[in-house]
């Protein structure tokens, strides 16, 4: 008997002690974002793929993507706490990829407001199972409830908040999504492109435009930033964008030219293999499907 319920403690404990046991990184003094690894997710990242960032707006914090679970928002919670212990004044969603916005519930049941664009209203998958309750453990994902913001814009927002002004921009069309934000912090030139950057993986155009997306990067330049902190990726610096606009460049100038040569999608899929970017992490699951995917909008032209 005594065993038994040993073990039923154990199992309980374990159950409902599961810890993404996330570490902040100091892009800025008032900037710390938490870098997810370059990889699909699964049962063992628990969807702690994608990055997060808290910005210190002396009074409180502001979060810029809640990460994949209800969990993985309030372990990055606690460890900024342990850096300053200031509440959290906004929530904002840069796009509506799950692996950014789930944690929303935990917010929101605090009452924080939470900022995305409308395009949640439009295109946000809000059936149960989500993408990520399917595919990472029921450990990591306990608690979590699909979360509209509460509150939605559709155009360039600049808001105040304690001693930081945000910059809110939303890509022109569409570019990873039918509609990215990014936040930009002109007082420590930090630019948190969220999807519109990746770096030490490939992107994925699955859902995007890669013409919107080229464009849209040109004009994420203008703004000057001296750290860029993408979606996916731990370069910070100011030229962290560098890899996906190379990369997206060269797959439009190399479909261009097959499509120009008469070369069918299947033809083009296997002539635009791009080698040397098979070093970065996820060329085998992405590459084929953004160069399909982009084909579809090129051959159009
Ligand atoms: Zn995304």
């Amino acid at each position: 008997m005594k065993t038994l319920l040993g073990t039923l403690f154990l199992a309980v404990t374990s159950l409902s002690a599961f810890d993404y046991a996330l570490k902040p990184v100091r892009v800025t003094s008032d900037v710390h974002c938490f870098f997810g690894k370059p990889e699909i997710m699964d049962k063992t990242n628990n969807g702690n793929i994608v990055n997060s960032c808290y910005i210190d707006a002396g009074e409180g914090y502001v979060v810029v993507d809640t990460g994949p679970s209800y969990l993985y928002a309030e372990s990055a919670y606690k460890a900024m706490k342990k850096i300053k212990s200031l509440p959290v004044k906004l929530v904002i969603n840069t796009h509506i990829h799950d692996d950014h916005w789930l944690g929303n519930n935990y917010f929101t049941e605090q009452s924080i407001r939470v900022l995305g664009t409308d395009d949640f209203k439009v295109n946000a998958d809000m059936s149960e199972p989500t993408r990520m309750q399917t595919y990472i453990s029921p450990e990591a994902y306990a608690k979590t409830k699909p979360t509209m913001p509460t509150e939605m814009i559709s155009s360039d927002t600049n808001l105040t908040i304690g001693n930081q002004t945000l910059e809110l921009k939303i890509a022109k069309r569409k570019a990873h999504t039918a509609k990215d934000m990014v936040v930009f912090l002109p007082k420590s030139k930090v630019l948190i492109a969220a999807d519109l950057v990746f770096n030490d993986r490939l992107p994925s155009l699955r859902d995007g435009d890669i013409n919107g997306w080229i464009e849209a990067l040109g004009d994420l330049d203008k703004l000057g930033a001296l750290h860029v902190v993408g979606g996916h990726g731990n370069r910070t610096d100011k030229d962290a964008a560098r890899m996906t606009r190379e990369y997206l460049t060269q797959m439009r100038s190399e479909i261009r030219a097959a499509i120009a040569e008469g070369l069918g999608i299947d033809e083009t899929i296997k002539k635009v293999s791009m080698e040397s970017y098979k070093q970065y992490k996820l060329y085998e699951q992405t590459h084929r499907h953004n160069v399909e995917a982009s084909y579809r909008v090129l051959e159009w032209e």
